[in-house]
């Protein structure tokens, strides 16, 4: 036990494993005020990106049921798996980077778990419920008339702002053109989406209105592993104990009594119900409420200020450049290097070409009774420039010249930007041009509407002698 209690105890579940509805106390200061104009911002950008189109192409768009995937403007398909991966990669060593830094930092000011619940779901309850100590009498006392009607005001608000999350999340995977549509029509012409759009609302509901830090203490991986992104050298939000200690009320505490005097502010004000003063633990997200909370009483004692306040674990002045920060930017930029090389080397337009499933060839009559071998193939192309575009598909001319004839039903084939077209390609050989191995190698060109040229290699197969 340390001071009473047991440090290693989680201050949010009971003895029988019940989650304790923690109601951490209001704070203001410095901190405070930059994370809830960080949070506005953020929470902005994720109402707002599913609503921004570059040249009439969304600027973010999931569409998981067709395997694509819009980012900026440019078109990913399932053909792109190693530059999403090159990019997710990107974004978990970029995490990484900035834990060996600055700390826990994007728990505290950039985490969804943390912005939702602080920014909106917090302020309703403060909104409807009033103060800490208001709803802290709520949980426990007898509720009147007007108190039910407040957490009922409360759930109906919560409910609203789920729904438009929820909306807003959904937005992001099926775009916010088609959401706008769904919602004008009724629920059965879009049963899934309905479907998702509920789930969606009640999980939201579930995680910021009632299981909040919960999320961060026993179900978070990034939380987990923090043992192995921090070192000495990296911010966290600490304790003084050197300049605290002997605190106000311990039995050390005699004429040398610390700086800390035992308000127990740090503590009320702590999401996650934790004491910084017991050391760095895992269940602190750096979220800085205890550093304007203490901040606040030595200012009321005369005192300077950065009792509990964010500095190094070592104590010594932050280092940036060290192995850890130098192996993940070197393996970062390896990363992007590659991503960024693809992006540019991409070509605009991506062709599949695979030999159609049934007979491998057909052999047929010309007008004039020549025999001819038919191949028949199924050509995918995705036009992947934010720009529609015609496709004209031929053959080389030295291969038309020998009798070789390529038909399509359509040709040139109109592309609208960023979208994927299958038709079928047939090739006709006079049959005394197939060579007795029964293959030949040839080449289809392909231009597109500026007149860059495509080319792609294909294998006829015939009677083989
Ligand atoms: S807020 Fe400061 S003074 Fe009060 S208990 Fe916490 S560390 Fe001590
Ligand atoms: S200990 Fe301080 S920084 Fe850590 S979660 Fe609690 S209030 Fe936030």
């Amino acid at each position: 036990l340390k001071n009473g209690k047991d440090p290693f105890k989680l201050t949010s579940i009971d003895e029988l494993g019940s989650h304790i509805h923690l109601i951490p106390a209001e704070v203001r200061g410095f901190f405070m005020t930059h994370r809830t104009r960080v949070q506005w911002v953020l929470l902005f950008i994720f109402l707002a990106l599913p609503w921004i189109s570059i040249q009439g192409q969304p600027l973010l768009l999931l569409n998981i049921p067709q395997r694509e995937f819009i980012f900026f403007g440019m078109l990913f398909k399932a053909h792109d798996a190693p530059l999403i991966f090159l990019l997710l990669a990107s974004f978990a060593l970029g995490l990484a980077f900035v834990t060996a830094i600055w700390g826990r930092v994007w728990c505290g000011w950039a985490c969804p778990q943390t912005v939702f619940i602080e920014a909106v779901y917090r302020r309703i309850e403060i909104l409807t419920e009033g103060s800490y100590l208001q709803r802290r009498r709520l949980q426990t006392g007898p509720l009147s008339f007007g108190d039910v009607g407040r957490k009922l005001l409360k759930w109906i608000l919560f409910v609203t702002v789920s729904s438009v999350f929820a909306h807003s999340f959904i937005a992001y995977f099926v775009g916010s053109k088609k959401l706008l549509v769904m919602m004008q029509n009724p629920p059965g012409e879009n049963w899934t989406y309905f479907v998702m759009v509920l789930f969606f609302t009640g999980l939201l509901l579930f995680n910021f209105a009632w299981f909040r830090e919960q999320f961060c203490v026993i179900m978070c991986p990034y939380g987990r592993i923090q043992s192995v992104l921090l070192d000495a050298s990296s911010l966290a939000v600490t304790y003084d104990a050197e300049r605290g200690e002997p605190r106000k009320g311990s039995p050390l505490a005699g004429k040398s009594q610390g700086d800390c005097v035992s308000c127990q502010r740090c503590v009320e004000v702590c999401p996650t119900g934790i004491d910084i003063r017991n050391g760095l633990q895992m269940e602190c997200i750096a979220c800085t409420a205890c550093i304007d909370a203490c901040d606040e009483i030595m200012t009321k004692l005369k005192k300077p200020t950065g009792l509990i306040s964010y500095k190094t674990l070592n104590g010594e002045p932050l280092r940036i450049v060290k192995f850890k920060t130098l192996a993940h930017g070197a393996l970062i930029l390896l990363l992007v290097g590659v991503l960024f090389y693809n992006l540019r080397t991409r070509e605009p337009l991506n062709i599949a070409i695979l030999r159609a499933i049934e007979t491998p060839y057909v052999v047929s009559k010309d007008e004039k009774g020549a025999s001819q071998i038919l191949n028949h193939f199924r050509i995918h192309m995705t036009n992947q420039t934010r720009l529609d575009s015609y496709y004209s598909i031929r053959l080389l001319p030295t291969e038309t010249e020998q009798g070789f004839q390529l038909t399509m039903a359509q040709n040139p084939v109109l592309l609208k930007a960023n979208n994927t077209e299958t038709s079928h390609l047939f090739i006709r050989v006079p049959q005394e041009k197939f060579p007795s191995s029964g293959q030949i190698q040839l080449k289809i060109e392909i231009s597109d509407s500026e007149n860059k040229i495509f080319e792609r290699e294909l294998t006829l197969i015939g009677p083989s002698t």
